[in-house]
């Protein structure tokens, strides 16, 4: 919790202009809330906190160019929304869309897909509010690539120009696999599914496996009986309970988590946003890295081998996702094809020794966290990782050599 001096909505470009001034002049700091989706204290300030979610939806749509220019404030789940209206979507998704554009871009949001980037990657231009309190608007492409992921580190992003892609459907097939075996075979199964994803389970030989792949036939959602009882009531009331009864008695978790890959198997089909995000109801604590995609299988490995020799009782499954290597400078894909894993804590239980344990073995494999995501590395650690750090922190002091729009958590990551 954090107690900002004033906090401002405004609705348009020019009242946005006339805050970050007045902010200016009082000598305030200036950062921006989203959903509030993020793990880390990235948004937290004692001076102006700017609310952006009056300066959303869909302001112009280009179809010749597959563009779309969006308010940054545009909570995802609208946005895919209105998309779907137009017979337009987003590329790929991560597994929920209650963030906002701006915050899912600025920390570098991903789904899941060998042959899919970020939605950082995404976008085309961009017209930010800077530390002097000018308009910028970044449209060549190099430019778009240095600034498009900034922790909210450049100024407050009014609106994006996004590519998208016609609307489309997904077929899903999730179902339980033995981890071995799935080891045995990954590779293949990343590459010859559009969207691939998996859960181990901790404490179990399982993983619970998702294939989302894109299709031409009718939709054939899971009835509403079957969603309710299955994503609602199974996936999240009675995982919740699992997580609950593991934390009061923690030697309980192992023999709880042979439960969860008795939670079956489906396929079904739909529009894609409906198919790649789904309601995450049990409140959790997260880290995840993405680490060369070429090491994954050996991460994962080292990680459960880790687990059962630190006897860590962890009720959360551990996630696993693919991209394909981008060129936006701060995106957690630079350059690289990346496998992300994802660890989880139950709310109220204590995530440090798991969490540190987790990231020894990500750093030994050049892992980069998630911008959003808990970890204790500082930018001395982080500049190693980005190849081109330097580049993004010259446009930095470009657009705010005041640090106006700096906090604790940026100048811990960025170094000022
Ligand atoms: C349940 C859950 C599921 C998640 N699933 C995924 C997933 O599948 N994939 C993934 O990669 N991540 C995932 N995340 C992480 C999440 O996508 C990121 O933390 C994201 O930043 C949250 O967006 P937000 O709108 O809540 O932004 P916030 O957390 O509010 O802010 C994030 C950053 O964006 C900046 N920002 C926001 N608006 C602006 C603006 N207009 N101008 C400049 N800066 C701005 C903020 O200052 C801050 O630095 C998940 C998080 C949760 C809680």
């Amino acid at each position: 919790m954090f107690t900002p001096a004033e906090m401002v909505t405004p609705r348009t470009l020019d009242e946005l202009v006339l805050e970050v001034s007045r902010a200016l002049t009082a000598g305030r700091s200036v950062r921006v809330a989203g959903s509030g989706h993020s793990f880390t204290p990235v948004v937290q300030t004692s001076g102006l906190l700017v609310d952006n979610s009056k300066l959303a939806g869909i302001r112009h749509v280009d179809y010749a160019r597959s563009l779309v220019v969006v308010g940054a404030g545009t909570v995802l789940s609208d946005l895919n929304n209105e998309l779907a209206g137009l017979g337009l979507a987003l590329p790929n998704l991560g597994d929920i869309t209650a963030q906002t554009v701006a915050g899912s871009i600025s920390t570098s949001t991903h789904g899941t897909g060998a042959q899919f980037f970020g939605l950082a990657a995404q976008v085309r231009a961009i017209t930010l509010v800077d530390g002097f309190g000018r308009v910028r608007h970044i449209d060549d492409p190099d430019g778009v690539r240095i600034v498009a992921v900034n922790v909210g580190a450049l100024g407050v992003v009014v609106e994006y120009t996004l590519e998208v892609v016609p609307a489309f459907r997904l077929e899903a097939r999730e179902g339980a696999m033995r981890v071995e075996e799935l080891m045995d075979c990954l590779d293949e199964v990343v590459d010859t599914t559009d969207h691939f994803e998996f859960y181990w389970i901790p404490h179990t030989k399982w993983c619970l496996t998702k294939r989302n792949s894109r299709t031409d036939e009718a939709p054939a959602p899971l009835p509403r009986w079957r969603h309710f009882a299955e994503k609602t009531v199974l996936e999240n009331v009675g995982f919740g309970a699992v997580c609950r009864l593991g934390s009061i008695r923690p030697s309980l978790i192992p023999r709880l988590a042979t439960v969860l890959p008795a939670s079956g198997s489906r396929a079904y089909r739909d529009q894609s946003h409906k198919v790649f995000a789904s309601a995450r109801l049990v409140r959790f604590k997260e880290m995840e890295f993405a680490v060369p995609r070429s090491s994954g299988a050996e991460v994962l490995t080292e990680l459960r081998q880790m687990v059962e020799r630190q006897g860590h009782m962890v009720s959360f499954p551990v996630e696993v996702r693919f991209t394909k290597a981008d060129d936006v400078a701060l995106s957690t894909s630079y350059g690289r094809d990346s496998c992300y894993i994802a660890v989880h804590m139950y709310r109220p239980m204590d995530h440090t020794a798991y969490f540190n344990d987790v990231q020894s073995i990500m750093v030994n494999h050049g892992g980069r966290p998630h911008w959003g995501k808990m970890h204790t590395l500082d930018h001395e650690h982080l500049k190693t990782l980005y190849p081109r750090m330097d580049d993004f922190l010259a446009r930095r002091t470009e657009y705010d050599p005041q640090r106006v729009f700096s906090n604790d958590y940026v100048k811990k990551v960025l170094g000022s």
